[in-house]
Formats: structure tokens, C-alpha cells, sequence
């Protein structure tokens, strides 16, 4: 643990050393502008410092937050704002937070649509209603039909059997007057 924490403790001289020196090595005029662009407000997990150097994730070993993880740029530390330092589990909370912010959405979009898919539903119901409505009244005609059919048989037959009996009239007839 002690080793771990001498690494650490050198590691952070380095970087700090090296910071020291990168800064030293811009212009006064750069040095300004860097500090406005420095500096993460972004949200959730970091990967690259405003100075445009990849982020590095590291366990804190200080008394006031042993353990703790933290990510930050090689070349800053957490007194030093002008590059980025920040606490994992902070980075972390912003996570599930947005990652919550963007659950609620698509639970929005998934019960709109759902919505449209009951009223789609409910329509194809209507339709299927109307549909059976509709063969229902086709059938009504056709047994309509059936029963004119019928009645044009009877009206057939009946001039038939008067067309006979007229004849059988004429016959009649026709021979009385022959015979008497
Ligand atoms: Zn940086």
C-alpha cells in the first residue's frame, strides 16, 4: 500500500513536473487562450482534457479521499482547474442521470406508440365490424333475390295453368258451337 502510494505520490510529481514544463514552453498569448478553453463541462465520464491530451483514471490514495477514483489529465491534478480533474463516482452519478434522462424518452416514444398502435387497432376493429356489417346485407340481398325468384316461378305457373284453361275455353266453345 505504501509502495503504491510512493508510486502514485512520484507519478503525480512527474505529470506535475511535465505540466510545469508544457506550460512554460507556450507563449504568454496561448497560455491565456488555453485557460479559457480549459477546463471539463462536460458531462459523465471524461476522455480528453480541454488541452486535448487523453484522460487517465487513477485511485486516489490522500487521507481525505482514500480509494476514491478520480479521472484526470496527466498534465493537471485536483488544485490545478486549468486542465481536467474529476471524482469517477461524480462522472458516474452524471451518467445515470442522462442515461435516466434518456429511459424516460424512449419510454415516452414507446407508449406513443403504443398509442397509435391501439388506435390502429381499434380502426382494424371498426373495419372488421363494418366488413360483417356488410356481408351481412349482401346476404340479406341474395335471400331478397331468392324469394323474387321464387315469386316469378309462382307468377310463371299461374299464367300457365290461365293460359290452359283459356284454351280450354276456346275449345269448349268452339265445339258447341260445331255440335248444337
Ligand atoms: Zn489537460
Amino acid at each position: 500500500m505504501d509502495n503504491h502510494y510512493f508510486f502514485f505520490q512520484t507519478l503525480c510529481l512527474i505529470f506535475y513536473t511535465g505540466s510545469l514544463r508544457f506550460q512554460k514552453n507556450r507563449t504568454k498569448k496561448n497560455k491565456e487562450e488555453n485557460r479559457d478553453d480549459m477546463g471539463d463541462n462536460g458531462r459523465g465520464f471524461p476522455t480528453y482534457c480541454r488541452c486535448g491530451t487523453r484522460v487517465i483514471r487513477l485511485t486516489s490514495k490522500t487521507i481525505t479521499n482514500p480509494g476514491r477514483l478520480f479521472h484526470k489529465c496527466p498534465y493537471g491534478d485536483e488544485n490545478n482547474r486549468h486542465h481536467l480533474f474529476k471524482w469517477t463516482d461524480e462522472s458516474m452519478v452524471e451518467e445515470i442521470e442522462d442515461m435516466k434522462q434518456k429511459f424516460d424518452e424512449i419510454e415516452r416514444a414507446s407508449s406513443t406508440f403504443e398509442k397509435g398502435l391501439q388506435v390502429c387497432e381499434s380502426e382494424m376493429e371498426s373495419l372488421a365490424i363494418e366488413t360483417r356489417t356488410c356481408c351481412s346485407v349482401v346476404s340479406g340481398y341474395e335471400k331478397e333475390l331468392r324469394g323474387f325468384e321464387k315469386e316469378i316461378e309462382d307468377v310463371k305457373m299461374e299464367l300457365k295453368s290461365l293460359k290452359n284453361m283459356v284454351v280450354c275455353v276456346v275449345v269448349f266453345g268452339l265445339l258447341y258451337k260445331l255440335f248444337m
